[in-house]
């Protein structure tokens, strides 16, 4: 048997193989503080009745390991492996010689590859690099339409925060498909993984030291990226800058979606408060049993509250005030569910309410 994150997007570390249980933790590698992303694989357990025990904080959220046979399709299916936030239980077939375990639904370039393929024949889609990371990946860039108004989305400032692309496939091929209307006055930048390297190589990235990519707002940044994209949008009108995260692991605020807003620009302090009113209308509309609900009164951060400080060197707050953009903020998509567990389908379901939200906003301005 073997027990390996030893692939893109792994994450473990084995302490130990004593009978039917292993014990193993997350690495935080760079990460400053505790944090609780892991992604692994067995190989060679068929048969085998197995129990994993965390040695480092509780990990496994209520709706058990995300798996995989494959370690590219991914479900919450492993609800009844549950036995408690630090372990969890398999028991492999006689046929099962390989299986993947995650604390979230992983998404790698690979996703984002076979994605692209579903709209790269769109003669309005353009795909570029933005630049090279420190590894010398590819850091990709996304553009669609050819208007002289710019809406820049990124995604994966912080590497480990997976369900957030899922909900971008959702809004990417929603400007496509239905909102290509707007492709003559807009221009659509669409970053999927500023922290490349943290996404293929499997690190936490949030608090990563000394700061993370979403610190490096700063006269001097640190990152291959974070200059790319002032190079990038430094004579750039932009009317929407999003960037969408995952929030902390689970429970109370982090299980339902919210919005991190930024500061209010002085001529139209409103508008980001609609994005959030049309957002709860759209979601709200008619929601089936999967539908990922979002509560603008209840969840919403505003700029200056817990957990969204004056002066904090991030994206958002950089393009709210350093380049004056109408409407800036952060979309937090929660790792694993609230009352159901998320599935790659709600998840792009999420992702296209946000565009249509998005729509509805900018189409009345
Ligand atoms: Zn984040």
């Amino acid at each position: 048997m073997k027990i390996s994150g030893d692939y893109t997007g792994g994450n473990i570390k084995l302490l130990s193989v004593d009978g039917g249980t292993v014990k193993l933790e997350q690495e935080l590698r760079g990460t400053t503080q505790w944090w609780f992303y892991w992604n692994f694989r067995v190989e060679g357990a068929q048969g085998k009745n197995l129990v994993f025990e965390f040695q480092n904080g509780e990990v496994v959220c209520p709706f058990g390991p995300a798996v995989s046979d494959d370690g590219y399709n991914w479900s919450f299916d492993g609800q009844s492996c549950y036995i408690s936030g630090t372990s969890f239980k398999y028991s492999f077939s006689e046929s099962e010689k390989i299986k993947y375990f995650a604390f979230s639904l992983p998404y790698q370039l690979a996703h984002f590859d076979n994605f692209f393929k579903t709209i790269a024949n769109n003669p309005e889609v353009e795909r570029k690099i933005l630049t090279y990371s420190e590894q010398d990946r590819e850091i990709p860039l996304v553009k669609i339409g050819c208007g002289t108004k710019n809406i820049i989305f990124t995604c994966r400032h912080h590497c480990c925060e997976s369900t957030a692309s899922y909900a971008l496939e959702g809004l990417i091929s929603s400007i496509v498909k239905e909102y290509s209307v707007l492709l003559d006055n807009y221009t659509f930048h669409i970053i999927p993984f500023v922290d490349i390297d943290g996404v293929e190589n499997g690190d936490q990235g949030k608090d990563r030291a000394p700061h993370d990519h979403n610190r490096d707002y700063i006269e001097n940044p640190i990152y291959n990226y974070t200059r790319a994209i002032y190079r990038y949008t430094e004579n750039m009108p932009i009317a929407v800058f999003i960037d969408f995260h995952s929030p902390f692991k689970w429970g109370g605020l982090d299980n339902l979606p919210h919005i991190h807003f930024g500061p209010q620009p002085a001529d139209k302090p409103e508008l980001q408060l609609v994005f959030a009113d049309n957002l709860y209308e759209i979601i709200n509309q008619n929601p089936a049993p999967d539908t990922i609900l979002y509560n603008n009164c209840r969840n919403d951060l505003f700029y200056g509250g817990p957990y969204n400080k004056v002066g904090t060197p991030s994206s958002k707050n950089y393009f709210a005030l350093k380049k004056n953009v109408d409407m800036a903020f952060t979309i937090e998509t929660p790792y694993s569910g609230n009352t159901v567990p998320y599935t790659v389908c709600s998840l792009q379901s999420w992702g296209r309410s946000i565009m249509s939200a998005l729509y509805k906003t900018i189409a009345t301005q």
